[in-house]
Parts: C-alpha cells; structure tokens; sequence
C-alpha cells in the first residue's frame, strides 16, 4: 500500500528536501506522437498484461492519469496543427454539417483559440486555456465560457478517432460507431480507447457582453439571497462564467464575472442590476469593482486576465473540490430558495457556481436521448442552472498537512460540505471533471443509472480485462493496484 507517498511539487519551492517515492507516477511512458506509437502501445500492453493509464495534461482532480504500477501513454506532444474545413462531411454521413476543426490529442485550449484568431470563427472549448480539449474535458462533457448559448463540448462533436483498447483504430460519428461516439462523448477519459483527434463545430465570432463585479460582504446571507434570488434569469440570458461568494484575502467577497453573447452592453447591465444595486447599498462600496464592457471576439474573452487568474492557478497548488449540478426546480420557489440559501450558509468552505449548463442552447434532434448523436453525460446538465463548487487547498510542503491522515480528514470534510446540497436536490448530478473524489454516487450523478447502464457493456465489449482503468471511470475495480494510494474516506477506497 502506497499511501503518505508525497513528494509533491510545491508553487514556489520547488521540491521538498525528502525521501522520495514512486506515488501514483507510473514507471514507464510512451511520448507517444502518431496513431501508431498508441497502437504499438496498446498491443505491447496487451501482450504483457500491463496496466494502463492515459494522460494529456495531467489536470485530472482526481487523480485519473496516474496510477501506480502502470504503464503510461502520454499524449501532450500529438500535437500537430489544428485543422479548419470549411463544409465537412463525416466519415459515411450523407450530407455536410458546416465548417469545422480538427485537432489531435495533445492540443490544449490556447492552441485552439490561437489558430482560431483572425478567422472569424469561434468554437465551445474549455474555460481554462491549458486543459485538453480533446483528452479529459471532452470525454466528462466540456464547458467553458460560451456553453450556455452554443452548448457543452458533446454537443458539438462532429467526430472522433480514437484508438481501441486492443489496438484497432476507428472513426466515431453519427453515421457509425455510434456506441463508441456515445461512450467517449461523457463516459470518462482513460476508458474506452485513445482518443487522437477530435472534430468540432466552428460558430460564427461575434462581439460579447463582460461583467465583472467584485466587493467584500459584511452579511453574507444576504449575498447568498441576492445571488440566488436572480440565478436561473441570468442562466436563462445567456451568461457564462462563474460568481460566488469567495474568500480573498481572508474575508468574503461577491465576485460576479460573466460573458453573454445574447445580451447588449446595455442589457447586461439592466441583467447585473440587483446584483451592483445591493452592492452599492454597502458600507464600503466606494471599493466596488465594476467593468462593463463589450468585448471584440472569443480570442479576447478567453484571454481575459479576469479569468485566467481564477483558472490558473500557479503549478503545484494541491487542492480538492466538491461539487453539485442544481437544478432549476431549486431556484423556482421562496421556499426553495431559502433551503438553497441555508445549505450554503452551511458550508465554511465559500462557493463559486460556474454558470455552464447549456440553458440557451437547444439540442439538435439527433442528439435527444435514443438519437444517433446522444451523448452520456448526466441528463442533469440540461435541466441545471449551476455547477456548484467547493474548493480547498493545502501546503503540499507541510508534513502535517499531507499525513494520509490529515488528508483524509480533509477529503472527508470537503466531501460532506456539499451533503447539505445533496440532500435538497435528490435525482441531480455532479460534472464528473471536477468532482469530489470520494462522491458518495458516482453512478447517478455522472451518468445516470440509463447512461451507466450502456456505458458498462460497451466497457466490457471494448476492454474485458479492464487494460484502461481509473478511479471512479466505468468498470473500474476499487481493488486494483492502480488505486493503491487512494485513502479510504466515507467508507469508499481500496479495502487492503
Ligand atoms: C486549472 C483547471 C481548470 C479547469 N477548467 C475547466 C474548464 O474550464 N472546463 C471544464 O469542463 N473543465 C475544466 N477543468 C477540468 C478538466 O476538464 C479535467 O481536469 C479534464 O479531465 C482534463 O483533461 P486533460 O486531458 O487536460 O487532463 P489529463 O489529466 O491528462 O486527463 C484527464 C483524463 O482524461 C484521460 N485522457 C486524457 N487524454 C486522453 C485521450 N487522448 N484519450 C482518452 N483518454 C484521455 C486521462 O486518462 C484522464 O482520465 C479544469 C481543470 C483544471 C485543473
């Protein structure tokens, strides 16, 4: 058992002066850098019975590119550049779906948004400029900044080409492989196969509202009230982003900071009224910080200093979250509101609610549930007005801190943080990507048990002998040595 292996990498120092272990890094990697070298990986684990993982970026919170004892693809250098096509038809489709691009296993967000520059075309990827967009983000579903109104990365997936568990390299729309389209469309990365590339819907670029406030609270319930009371109009607007009652710098502060590309400057203003009024009521408003602005083009919203301080962190930050999709319903009575209101004033931990779900988005025929594009993200994105998230973090240098106890209690601390939540919103779910990693149903709040059930025996027809695996993904095995320095909290972890 590996537990306690630290050796964390801290923001400032560098590494610990320490012994150092293995931990969850696997022993070996294949850079791998065409379909090939994945094939000839594949089959060579295969024959040797070698466990596998995949990683990309390695922005996994829980841990899902690692694991011990395993034999590590990595594909952060397939990377060539993206590709545009102006009318592209998918492999045995009858007809066009419009312009496109292509982009392999290694690109990250800003590659995209880069190429993308000048072109007049926008495209639905990540927030977070340095996640992978055709690794870990678009198998958990994807949202970013621009969801609400053009839809979750699923929903814009032409088509993929992944490389299967036993070697063989296939192409997945909606006219074929349609099993496999569905299970890497929300099933979890690290699973199915490796994917290699991933073709996506271009949208026309266009100029976007910006919002950004920010204060220090002195009553936070009431922050929590206005915040809650105006939710589900601002999502049914068109806003994304994220806003919350957050702690900087060691007292609480409303941060609002969003994007609209259905709203004028002028309307997102009148939309952000309650929100500045109740703030301008407040001792101190003199301090409040608001910018309104029209923005040109995607290429400026993504590079919004705003957001990038919220989404990168420095490197070595050790944290963990918990999180809850809420549904509409929550927000749609007094009495709803106010159960939503003291749930959250229950948490210590402050909270952010990224407004993702695709609220103005309206899925396309062949994507509805039993259509050939349906994806097996949970239904509970289509019917959510917030991704709620707690986070916390701690010193990865501080021996105290990282003691498997220590973590433990922590892990189980932020885990039962969001139960107040849980409870008032039976039936929901939870974004897989940025999850607690102890999440007491994974089942129903990553899939859906319907979801699940397909996932599983498409798991089993692809990888038998579970080859890829990873915490929590389908048909993992909680058992298998690849988990061994995960902690045991709220009864869910390796038994030995
Ligand atoms: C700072 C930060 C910001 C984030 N911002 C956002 C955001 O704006 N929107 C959002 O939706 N999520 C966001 N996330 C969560 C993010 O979507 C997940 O962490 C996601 O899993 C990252 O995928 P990756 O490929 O970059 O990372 P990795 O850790 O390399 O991989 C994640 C998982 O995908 C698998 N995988 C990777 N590549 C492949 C492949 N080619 N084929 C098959 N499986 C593969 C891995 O095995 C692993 O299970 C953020 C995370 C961080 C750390």
């Amino acid at each position: 058992m590996r537990r306690g292996q630290k050796c964390t990498l801290t923001a400032t120092g560098g590494i610990r002066n320490d012994t150092c272990f293995q931990g969850t890094v696997p022993d070996y990697y294949v850079d791998a850098q065409s379909v090939e070298d994945i094939q000839k990986s594949l089959q060579f684990a295969q024959q040797y019975k070698l466990p596998v993982t995949v990683k990309n970026t390695g922005h996994d919170y829980r841990g899902g590119s690692a694991g011990v004892n395993t034999f590590a693809i990595w594909t952060h250098n397939f990377a060539p550049d993206p590709v545009i096509t102006e009318n592209f038809t998918p492999d045995e489709c009858p007809s066009p779906v419009g312009p496109v691009v292509t982009y392999h296993a290694g690109q990250i967000g800003t590659h995209l948004y880069n190429s993308l520059q000048g072109t007049g075309y926008m495209i639905v990827a990540g927030s977070c400029p340095s996640v992978g967009p055709s690794g870990g983000w678009i198998a958990g579903a994807g949202h970013g900044i621009f969801t609400p109104s053009f839809g979750l990365g699923v929903d814009n997936v032409q088509q993929m080409k992944v490389v299967l568990p036993n070697g063989t390299y296939v192409t997945a729309n909606r006219c074929q492989n349609k099993d496999i389209f569905f299970a890497l469309r929300g099933g979890g990365g690290g699973t199915f196969g490796v994917v290699t590339e991933t073709t996506t819907k271009l949208h026309p670029d266009q100029e976007y509202s910006y919002a950004f406030v920010q204060l220090p609270v002195p009553d936070v319930r009431t922050a929590n009230e206005v915040l809650v009371a105006n939710a589900e109009r601002w999502s049914e607007e068109g806003w994304g982003g994220v806003y919350g009652v957050l702690d900087v710098a060691g007292s609480p502060n409303l941060v609002w900071l969003g994007y609209n590309a259905n709203l004028n400057l002028d309307e997102g203003k009148a939309s952000l009224k309650p929100v500045t009024d109740y703030l301008k009521s407040l001792p101190g408003s003199e301090h409040l910080i608001t910018d309104f602005r029209t923005l040109p083009n995607q290429f400026t919203a993504q590079n919004d200093p705003a957001l990038l301080s919220i989404l990168l962190p420095e490197a070595g930050v050790s944290l963990t979250r918990s999180s809850r999709l809420v549904p509409k319903k929550n927000f749609q009575t007094a009495d709803g509101q106010k159960a939503l209101v003291d749930a959250l004033m229950a948490n210590k931990f402050g909270w952010g609610a990224v407004i993702a779900s695709p609220t103005n988005y309206t899925l396309a025929e062949s994507d509805q549930p039993g259509g050939p594009g349906e994806s097996s993200v949970s239904p509970a994105w289509r019917d959510s007005v917030w991704h709620l998230t707690y986070t916390t973090t701690w010193d990865p240098a501080d021996p105290d801190a990282t003691s498997p106890e220590a973590l433990a209690s922590m892990f189980q601390e932020m885990s039962e943080a969001m139960d107040p939540i849980r409870a008032i919103t039976p039936g929901a779910g939870a974004y897989q990507n940025e999850a607690d990693v102890y999440e007491p149903d994974p089942i129903g709040s990553f899939w859906g048990e319907k979801n699940y059930a397909r996932l599983l025996t498409i798991k089993k027809q692809l990888d038998p002998d579970n080859l890829l695996s990873c915490w929590n993904c389908i048909g993992w095995n909680v058992n298998d040595e690849r988990h061994e320095c995960y902690l045991n909290v709220r009864g869910i972890g390796p038994s030995n």
